[in-house]
């Protein structure tokens, strides 16, 4: 059976295909959904990625980052913050700095120190009714953690909900 469907950009019939697909509405630089459906248009060029669950992808996404063995960069911190639904100003008190502190790290401007970094992702952890029902399995992984920055790719396979570092 043909598979067919409409590209979200022009409106043309677009096929559809399984590639890889690099999730930048996610917010995060880097993360790659695995051999997923993709909505191609020959048209316009546009690609299309088919979600499924998407709640629980970006939870998958939450549990690869809160454990990403090395500081958190802007993006990151920045897509924590946004999974727990509080603004910079109400994230700053929690982590007991001020707003433009916490807006410099967001930007890239500063880099977090490490024991920002921890308390951020424990505020992360007690915010979130998922993540806190495993608090001490994602709190154990934090001794792992390289007091430095490094840029990791997140490869996702969207399927089986698992996910590596690469
Ligand atoms: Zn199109």
């Amino acid at each position: 059976m043909k598979k067919a469907a409409r590209c979200s950009n022009c409106g043309s019939e677009a096929r559809i295909a399984r590639g890889d697909y690099q999730f930048n509405e996610s917010g995060l630089r880097g993360v790659v959904l695995r051999d997923i459906e993709l909505i191609k248009c020959g048209k316009c060029g546009n690609v299309d990625p088919v979600l499924f669950r998407v709640d629980e992808l970006m939870h998958l996404l939450a549990v690869a980052i809160l454990r990403k063995p090395y500081r958190l960069d802007g993006e990151e911190l920045r897509f924590l913050r946004k999974r727990i639904e509080l603004t910079q100003e109400e994230f700053a008190r929690l982590l007991h700095v001020d707003k433009t502190t916490l807006s410099k790290w967001e930007n890239n401007e500063d880099p977090i120190g490490i024991q920002s970094d921890l308390l951020a992702r424990t505020m992360v952890i007690s915010r979130d009714k998922r993540l806190e029902k495993r608090a001490a399995d994602h709190i154990r992984t934090f001794e792992k953690i390289a007091d430095r920055q490094k840029h990791v790719r997140v490869e996702v396979d969207a399927e089986k909900r698992e996910y590596e570092y690469a």
